[in-house]
């Protein structure tokens, strides 16, 4: 099982990974690791951020039970970050370890819009 390189906890929502496809299990972690190179500099490290940060918000806001107004404007959070990065969907994740991630977060995003749609 996949296991964060610093604390040894299985990975959950908030994983990340750094450059060099190092498993993370938080932001926390990440930042403690003494061997982490310096992805700022990486191309896709701010879209990446960007994603992660859409994915993780709107699983947060997700509530199945929520209103129809809810369901609206989580849904409209989703197309507009899939928009956003539909560039990164076009490589399909095949460009290092940013791209897959991203490329996973989108579909992950996908694949909640499509579950909002049924659920309310
Ligand atoms: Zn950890």
């Amino acid at each position: 099982m996949e296991r964060c390189n610093v604390c040894k906890n299985p990975p959950a929502l908030e994983r990340r990974v750094n450059n060099e496809g190092l498993v993370f299990c938080s932001d926390g972690c990440y930042e403690t690791f003494d061997g982490s190179p310096h992805d700022h500099g990486h191309p896709y490290i701010d879209a990446y951020d960007a994603v992660r940060w859409a994915f993780i918000s709107c699983l947060n806001t997700y509530a199945p039970a929520g209103s129809k107004e809810e369901k609206r404007v989580l849904q409209e959070r989703i197309e507009a970050a899939l928009e956003e990065f539909a560039d990164y969907e076009g490589l399909g994740g095949e460009d290092g370890v940013f791209s897959r991630e991203i490329y996973q977060y989108l579909m992950g995003l996908e694949e909640l819009w499509d579950e909002i749609d049924l659920v309310w």
